[in-house]
């Protein structure tokens, strides 16, 4: 599964520390931010790294759609 590190946020494209940074300086969740999957259009959460050497910061969708080229 490719890992997801652009979503589409107001209309434009950006990249996972873009959306990490614009959801730390808005104190707001990922649903409510309306991150957008490139692929499906779907909305997505933005996840952090949390531990040092895990998964690096990647987008994933709220519902797991299988139509998506990126799920
Ligand atoms: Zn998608």
């Amino acid at each position: 599964m490719p890992k997801m590190e652009h979503c589409t946020y107001t209309g434009k494209e950006i990249s996972i520390h873009e959306a990490l940074k614009i959801k730390a300086d808005r104190g707001q969740s990922s649903s409510k931010l309306g991150f957008l999957c490139i692929g499906c259009n779907c909305l997505v959460r933005a996840h952090r790294s949390l531990v040092k050497g895990g998964p690096k910061p990647h987008f994933e969708h709220f519902k797991i759609n299988p139509d998506c080229p990126l799920f």
